[in-house]
């Protein structure tokens, strides 16, 4: 398994592979970058298919992670880990516990909080080992649900694309199509209901799909279906990934704006959008409202402070779009242009 040479592998300064026979654990720690602060990024507990793909994985992550951080203006860096194995059937508490000793190893300069298929139960583990942890719900000055203020972001960050596309203040009779109905998407189609959007909704949980049709009166749609969706706005809030060569051409929508991570196959794909009129919002500036409530916790946690922090997603949106218009670029490579200059990357 090659790392160094890794496709993904992008001038990370650190890389740690962990191996504890006792507990099973086999896990990586990916460092990318820490000009601006430690690093901090969930835990993944994941069921990959072979170790290439989890080392794929931690690091596109871990990057995403230096890039967020520098959009949100935080004085954080990137990194990101991932477990192997299946969340359900082989996390054991002492696993979590063995992790949380790798962690303690690195000194503070990873941080880790919860991802897909970590809790925040399993945070509390991890904390019997390290302090460095957040996410911790239950504990005096706990940050609780990063997805709330996930799907506050989110919001915003539509609000701004449809001020930059349309002109529009409010997102009233925008035909809104909202893919995963999951602890962000959920809260999304809340808020968009309440502000008189027409949405259109999908999730392979059939029992999310009907809660969100009786409750905000959402059209189903086949997961299939879903991106070809004529529509104002497409809301990816299920898996990243999902725009690609054969799925972009079948898109029907003005504006991708959603909380979903790497939501681009390639960051060429950008363009591919920009060619199709299609404005992008650029997903680790959008979807940064967990990371920014976890920065917060501590005795002084302020759910007041953090909402002040997350309201910046919308200008900071608008200041994107403005600079790629003037740029002529794709919004998430303008995007990355701003991060860089922030992390101060040493492109070689
Ligand atoms: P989640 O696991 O709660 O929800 C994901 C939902 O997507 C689930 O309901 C699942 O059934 C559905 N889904 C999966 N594959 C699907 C498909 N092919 N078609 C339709 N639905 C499908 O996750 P979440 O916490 O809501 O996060 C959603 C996305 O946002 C993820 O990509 C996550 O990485 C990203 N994100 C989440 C947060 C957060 O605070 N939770 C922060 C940043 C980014």
């Amino acid at each position: 398994m090659a790392t160094f040479s890794a496709t993904d592998f992008d001038n990370h300064e650190q890389v740690v592979f962990c191996n504890d026979a006792k507990t099973g654990l086999k896990a990586i720690i990916a460092i990318h970058n820490t000009h601006r602060g430690p690093a901090l990024g969930g835990c993944r507990f994941w069921a990959y298919p072979n170790e290439d793909e989890a080392l794929k994985d931690v690091l596109r992550l871990s990057r995403g992670m230096t890039y967020k951080a520098a959009m949100a203006q935080l004085n954080l860096g990137g990194g990101k880990s991932v477990i192997i194995g299946d969340a359900k059937k082989d996390k054991t508490p002492e696993m979590m516990i063995a992790f949380g000793k790798y962690i303690e190893h690195l000194n503070g300069l990873y941080i880790t909080a919860e991802d897909v298929g970590t809790t925040t139960q399993d945070m509390g583990f991890i904390r019997q080992s390290t302090h460095h942890v957040v996410g911790l719900a239950d504990t005096p000055g706990g940050s609780g649900d990063p997805s709330i203020f996930t799907g506050y972001g989110v919001y915003l960050g539509i609000k701004a694309s449809v001020k930059h596309k349309f002109g529009e203040d409010s997102v009233k009779g925008l035909r809104i199509a909202v893919q995963g109905l999951g602890h962000v998407g959920m809260n999304l189609v809340e808020r968009l209901s309440a502000e008189g959007a027409e949405l259109v909704v999908t999730d392979i949980n059939q029992d999310s799909v009907a809660y969100a049709s009786s409750k905000f009166n959402a059209k189903a749609a086949s997961p299939d279906s879903i991106l070809a969706t004529d529509c104002d706005l497409l809301a990816p809030c299920a898996l990243g990934g999902g725009l690609h060569d054969q799925t972009i051409e079948k898109l029907r929508c003005k504006i991708v704006a959603g909380a979903a991570n790497n939501q681009l196959a390639h960051p060429d794909h950008g363009e591919a959008l920009r060619q199709l009129g299609i404005l992008y919002a650029p997903d680790y500036v959008i979807n940064a409202g967990g990371l920014i409530n976890v920065t917060y916790e501590g005795p002084s946690y302020s759910r007041d402070k953090v909402i002040n922090h997350v309201d910046k997603i919308y200008t900071t949106m608008l200041e994107i779009f403005e600079t790629a218009n003037k740029q002529n670029l794709a919004t998430n490579i303008a995007c990355d242009q701003i991060a860089e200059q922030r992390f101060h990357l040493n492109k070689q």
